[in-house]
């Protein structure tokens, strides 16, 4: 059983500090590497699927919200408005209001549809149990957030399209989802009463879950204010589930905002809006895989991919090379060296990390590596431009396997 706060602290990923506040994380060198790492393989799965990205303010004045409608259905989970100036101004809540005025900006044809607009950005939520140490109850959020605007006949294709990502990204990083969830409204004046546009969107909803063959729940009371949406549940090691990843349908804001495009018969039309995240938050993403792995990272994502073990004092120098080395191909590695004890220590020390390679006076020499693999697996001694260029292939295909299978490693002694 891993717990997050604990491991995140161990492995010097994240921290918090009374001073700073509760819910409110920050994150150390190891723990940003892996952020970076993990936004850069969002933003270039996106930019594949056609995304173009924006970055918009964290802050926005109250009638923004009043039009969206989340001051009149979400205001308890907003940050009290600012006085500034005679306005008010509050932190966002959500990314959708910006997107839905910066889609209003320009004028669109039905030619640019679906016109798919991405942004990993920073939301706040006035979380009352904010938990000091936790990255899952935090009141400053990054969301890799974006919208869709498109038609109705385009929806369907999109929302796939989304849960297509969604599978290829926890491929990638080892999340195996609890259960997929429809999530519809309840009861009470939380959601827009708007009931043909509930049903519209639910039956869109329903029907790409359908066609997708895999199994889904349906739950009251779990819908956002604005529509339904599909919710992909993700279970901590207590089993308390979470939503990761969401892909959603609003008719109410392309209303509220009054956002149209030209279509071909030279008239407005009015768009959807799809809502969709892949990885969802970025502190509730890695909240989940250090618990999922215990900090046992797919290689890719690793802090430190590749420790380089000199055995002794006269390796040093061709240690640090061959870091520089890796370094210049991408990969993140570090030295560990005789002032962090015997071998046998610092191989233990290194535990987490997915490649050890270590070099004695016979490979320095030869320019080789002999790899130790975290699982246990032991690669023969090779050339280490060889080594080095398969686990940048590796990395480069977001792989979960640490080494092909098949040649050249004897099984864990
Ligand atoms: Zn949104």
């Amino acid at each position: 059983m891993h717990d997050h706060r604990k491991l995140g602290r161990e492995l010097e990923l994240f921290d918090t500090d009374p001073l700073i506040g509760a819910g409110l994380p920050y994150w150390l060198p190891d723990g940003a590497a892996l952020r970076h790492t993990l936004e850069e393989y969002v933003r270039t799965a996106e930019r594949q699927a056609g995304y173009r990205h924006v970055y918009s303010p964290v802050l926005g004045k109250r009638e923004l919200y009043e039009i969206s409608g989340h001051w009149s259905h979400y205001s308890d989970d907003m940050f009290p408005p600012m006085d500034l100036g005679g306005e008010q101004v509050v932190l966002r809540p959500s990314l959708c209001p910006h997107h839905a005025v910066i889609y209003r900006s320009r004028s669109h044809s039905y030619r640019e549809l679906p016109l798919r607009m991405a942004e990993l950005g920073g939301m706040y939520r006035s979380e009352l149990s904010g938990v000091l140490g936790g990255l899952t109850r935090v009141r400053a959020i990054q969301l890799n957030d974006a919208h869709i605007f498109c038609t109705l006949d385009q929806v369907a294709d999109e929302a796939r399209g989304a849960l297509d990502m969604i599978r290829q990204a926890y491929e990638a990083l080892g999340i195996r989802p609890a259960r997929l969830r429809l999530s519809l409204p309840g009861p009470g004046g939380k959601y827009v009463a708007a009931p043909e546009m509930w049903q519209r969107s639910t039956a869109l909803l329903t029907e790409v879950l359908d066609a997708s063959g895999l199994p889904y729940e349906s739950a009251e009371g779990e819908a956002a204010f604005y529509g339904p949406k599909i919710d992909i549940q993700v279970a901590d090691p207590a089993g308390r589930e979470s939503t990761l990843s969401t892909v959603q349908v609003d008719f109410h804001q392309p209303e509220r905002f009054d956002l149209h495009y030209i279509g071909a018969d030279g008239a407005k039309h009015r768009p959807v809006m799809v809502h969709r995240s892949i990885i969802g938050s970025v502190e509730r993403a890695v909240a989940h895989l250090v618990e999922q792995h215990g900090g046992a990272f797919p290689g890719w994502l690793s802090p430190t991919q590749v420790v380089i073990l000199p055995v002794s004092d006269a390796e040093l120098p061709d240690a640090e090379d061959l870091a520089r080395r890796c370094t210049a191909l991408g990969l993140r590695a570090e030295v560990s060296g005789r002032e962090r004890g015997s071998l046998g220590a610092r191989i233990r020390e290194a535990r987490l990390v997915p490649y050890q390679a270590v070099l004695g006076a016979a490979e320095a020499a030869g320019d080789r590596v002999a790899l130790r693999l975290r699982d246990g697996r032991r690669i023969d001694p090779q050339p280490a431009g060889e080594a080095l260029a398969r686990i940048g292939a590796l990395v480069a295909a977001h792989s979960t396997a640490l080494w092909d299978e098949g040649d050249g490693h004897r099984p864990a002694q």
